[in-house]
């Protein structure tokens, strides 16, 4: 490919000045107008970089010093941040954390431009007072090294563990449960997962803390069934770390993309998880979707509340809904709650927080948000509000047609992904005016930026 900067080798080192944070959270500066990513640099740093990839239409490189230096810029966390994900954007102070996360959204917004964006209301990204310990789940690897167990994540682009005694976004309970369980694991000489010589059995440990009980779920998934020792390990785990409340088994054999296996089973204690959200306590399987951030999550369902400015005539679709938690702590305020969710898991889970929390007003079905507006319609249920909260790829185009064809009048989208959120609103701006968007920082140290749009209809 012929290009002004064919020259360019890879090793190649040059200046580079960076004009802005990208939505990956990299430095981005233009070397001979071609779009440059650099990991770990700040807007207005002048940096010199070292190419490591050339591409068509831009290049990447890494951060090879520092000339002008951000006085944003922190140095706390860079030794693990060089090494694991989760802390892309902790080299920046706090504050412009969230200045950045609230341009990221204005940068889709630029990019796919839905009618009127230029006069968006975006206000000011919601943080948290101490922007770590927030990881209410740890979900570490584990290998056996030298005879010592380690557990935790890949470094950047390889399958080589680092051992993560520390991790300052996560849960102190959840740090803690798994340091304690490392020499359990040693003592009972229980088999190690390695995926070179495929032998081994513990693969991963999930520890999930509930933050209003201070008690924890802890899974292990294996590489088969059999679970050597498994009644000294548990007898053991009672023993020394009295927090955990719950022990399963997931089963996941060979080497697969996934974390999760389809079969679990309770091995020890009580089935469920329990967490309290703005005053509804919701029961969780071991698999069961909950929000990382509980103290953020609040704030969040706070915010879509207030968009929705609901009241009792309203009947409420609570699309993508998990385990009910949206609806659920929404539905004290409306007529009627009803819930979908393709994972028939979850909608039991939410069937039985309803029940348990003795909400009668509420409805959940399994299947697609599209299916499940359609079965409502078919059974003559007038939905005049809608909450739509997707996973990251967005809308479906049949859901976003049948919006626009059947117009609630209360609409708030909850997103995960300024991008589709943004494309997303393309269409929906046929129908809906946007009143007001809302950034909200549920991942500290990380670019993820969750947002709450309220939408009027026109
Ligand atoms: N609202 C919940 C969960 C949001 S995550 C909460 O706040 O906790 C998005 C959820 O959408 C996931 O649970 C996922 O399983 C579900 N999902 C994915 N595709 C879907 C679809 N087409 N229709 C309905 N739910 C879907």
């Amino acid at each position: 490919m012929q290009n002004d900067s064919t020259e360019l080798q890879i090793g190649d080192r040059f200046p580079l000045t960076i004009k802005k944070i990208g939505i990956n959270g990299e430095g981005i500066g233009y070397f001979k107008r071609k779009t440059t990513f650099v990991p770990g640099a700040i807007t207005g740093e002048e940096v010199v970089c070292e190419v490591t990839e050339i591409h068509d239409t831009y290049l990447e490189a890494t951060l090879h010093k520092i000339r002008k230096k951000s006085s944003q810029r922190t140095d706390e966390f860079q030794k693990l941040a060089e090494q694991v994900g989760g802390l892309e954007l902790s080299h920046l102070k706090y504050p412009e954390q969230l200045k950045v996360k609230q341009n990221i959204l204005r940068q889709a917004l630029d990019k796919y431009r839905p009618a009127g964006y230029n006069n968006y209301q975006i206000n000011e990204t919601i943080g948290m007072n101490h922007p770590l310990e927030y990881r209410n789940k740890a979900q570490f690897q584990v290998r056996k090294v030298d005879g010592k167990v380690i557990a935790g994540l890949y470094k950047h682009g390889t399958q080589e563990l680092v051992d993560l005694p520390e991790m300052p976004t996560q849960a102190p309970l959840t740090m803690n449960i798994i340091n304690r369980l490392k020499p359990i694991l040693e003592q009972l000489d229980i088999p190690i997962y390695n995926p070179e010589e495929k032998s081994g059995i513990i693969k991963t440990l999930v520890v999930r803390e509930s933050h209003a009980f201070k008690n924890a779920q802890l899974t292990f998934i294996t590489n088969s069934k059999k679970l050597p020792k498994k009644r000294e390990l548990i007898e053991l785990i009672q023993q020394e770390i009295p927090e955990v409340i719950s022990i399963s088994q997931n089963v996941n054999q060979g080497e697969t993309s996934l974390v999760w296996g389809e079969d679990t089973q309770l091995l020890w204690g009580e089935k469920y998880l329990q967490e309290v959200i703005n005053g509804i306590t919701f029961n969780l399987s071991p698999r069961a979707f909950l929000q990382l951030n509980l103290q953020q999550t609040e704030k969040l369902y706070d915010i879509a509340l207030k968009y929705l400015d609901a009241d009792e005539s309203s009947v409420l679709y609570d699309a993508y809904s998990g385990v009910g938690t949206i609806g659920l702590t929404l539905a004290k305020h409306v007529k009627q709650v009803y819930g979908s969710e393709i994972i028939p898991e979850a909608i039991e889970d939410a069937k039985l927080n309803a029940e348990e929390n003795s909400i009668k007003n509420a409805d959940y079905r399994v299947g697609t948000a599209v299916d499940v507006y359609n079965e409502l319609m078919d059974e003559h249920i007038k939905i005049n509000t809608l909450i739509v909260d997707p996973p990251r790829t967005g809308l479906e185009n049949d859901l976003i047609n049948l919006i626009l064809n059947q117009q609630p009048d209360k609409f708030v989208y909850i997103s995960c992904n300024p991008s589709t959120l943004a494309k997303d609103l393309r269409q929906l701006t046929k129908k809906y005016i946007v009143e007001e968007l809302q950034p909200i920082d549920m991942f500290p140290q990380t670019p993820h930026v969750e947002t709450v749009v309220k939408l009027k209809r026109k």
